[in-house]
């Protein structure tokens, strides 16, 4: 299947051509159609996917045939759960409109308000929002939302996962309720089905529904570690490998920063990203990170959540994640675009649970190698770490695990391995 025929406008197909793209992705060719023709979609499809495009194409396309009023109100409104991803969104959004005159603006908070607010005051016709700062403006009076045709809830189960309902809730409430509205989430537990079904009229369901192949091309690798030696394994396994660009998740964001500091005294170039970073520090270390000027990226789950990184040699989890799903997610950053990656786990003793529950998720015995000298006690205990240290930065209490649910990791034609299970399989340790 070709762009050309989705239906796309000449002034689209120029932009996608100009962008590289030949082929649309599983998600594009299946969410872009039912979005033309105005209807609701609900879509399962994660980061990588080339969902952005998939809901980015056609809105662009709608709003440049539709009516356009002289002061530009907000016709469609983005809603996503991070700064990065609002900020990516937005980039795209500039790169699919190139040749369209359409207006597009981004707000998010952690920065200063008036230069937002100053933007909205010459006309947006798309706004891309996380909804903290969408909220704060809007009780304070400087957003009109009464003319929005278009909504997307982009990685809704992410919003959901970080506390955004009631944001959410009170944004359906000041918008017309005569609207298209798009729906994108990797997982679909009972909260997301909830919240889709008060929100969506009759959708369209589409799935990016990965081919289901195993994870050959991430090769997976477990290091059993003493928990205290964890660091200086990191450091050893960079600087023998003489490895360029590994992006590093740790489980809070003290660990990020403690780590971090210990790479840099090891003469590797590292920056830590989450949720305590300012917009600008994190802006920068994703930059570096990017132009190869810093080596290790340091990242807390959610702060890496849906960062556009493209082919990603190395994956390190310092630690593994209490919620099996964030592996998938983790390792998922690898070979992105079809390339190879490593995901390594450094894995200590109190790390059993949450490595039987990954292995348990994608249905495969992750292969464990033993790097001498780092050697875990025998006789450490396997005890799980206690709740509150898992998680720090959930807001929401995490989700029941469902006995049902499993899967395995997956790949699909247009490039990363996504999970191919839509199950909700959150653990509540
Ligand atoms: P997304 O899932 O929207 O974050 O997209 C992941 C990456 O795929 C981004 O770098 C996009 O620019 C890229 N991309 C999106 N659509 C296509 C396509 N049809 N062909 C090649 N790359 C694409």
């Amino acid at each position: 299947m070709s762009f050309n025929s989705l239906g796309l406008s000449d002034a689209l197909l120029k932009a996608i051509t100009q962008k590289g793209y030949t082929t649309p992705s599983p998600i594009q060719q299946k969410a872009i159609p039912p979005i033309l023709e105005g209807k609701d979609v609900l879509a399962s499809a994660q980061t990588g996917t080339g969902k952005t495009a998939g809901f980015t194409l056609p809105i662009l396309q709608i709003l440049s045939q539709g009516k356009q009023l002289s002061h530009r109100p907000i016709r469609a409104l983005i809603l996503t759960p991070t700064r990065e991803l609002a900020a990516q969104i937005l980039a795209n959004i500039k790169e699919y409109s190139e040749f369209l005159d359409l207006n597009s603006a981004v707000i998010f908070g952690g920065v200063n308000q008036k230069p937002q607010v100053a933007q909205l005051r010459q006309g947006v016709d798309i706004l891309v929002a996380t909804p903290g700062r969408l909220i704060d403006l809007q009780n304070q009076g400087l957003i009109t939302l009464s003319k929005v045709e278009i909504l997307v809830l982009d990685e809704a189960d992410r919003m959901l996962d970080m506390g955004f309902l009631r944001d959410i809730e009170r944004v359906m409430k000041v918008l017309p309720p005569k609207r298209q509205n798009l729906m994108f989430s990797a997982t679909f537990s009972r909260d997301i089905k909830k919240l889709a079904m008060g929100i969506l009229n009759h959708p369209v369901q589409v799935e990016a529904t990965p081919e289901n192949t195993t994870v050959d091309a991430i090769i997976q690798k477990v290091f059993p570690s003493a928990k205290e030696k964890k660091t200086e394994l990191v450091i050893k396994l960079i600087t023998e490998g003489d490895w360029k660009q590994i992006l590093v998740f740790t489980r809070t964001k003290q660990g990020a920063n403690k780590l971090t500091e210990s790479m840099i005294s090891a003469g590797i170039k590292a920056a830590a990203i989450h949720g305590n970073k300012g917009q600008g520090a994190r802006t920068k270390a994703l930059a570096g990170f990017k132009n190869g000027s810093i080596t290790a990226l340091v990242a807390t789950d959610i702060a890496a959540r849906g960062l556009d990184i493209p082919l990603l040699p190395h994956v390190i989890n310092f630690e593994l994640p209490n919620i099996p799903e964030d592996y998938v997610h983790r390792i998922g950053r690898t070979g992105r675009a079809g390339a190879n990656g490593e995901a390594i786990s450094l894995f200590s003793p109190d790390e059993t649970v949450f490595l039987r529950d990954i292995e348990k998720l994608i249905g495969i015995k992750l292969p464990k190698e033993q790097i001498k000298g780092f050697e875990p006690d025998p006789n450490a205990s396997t005890e799980p770490i206690k709740q509150g240290q898992g998680r720090p930065q959930r807001q929401s209490a995490p989700r029941k695990p469902k006995p049902e649910a499993g899967g395995r990791t997956s790949n699909n034609s247009f490039g990363p391995r996504r999970p191919s299970n839509n199950n909700d399989r959150r653990s509540s340790k």
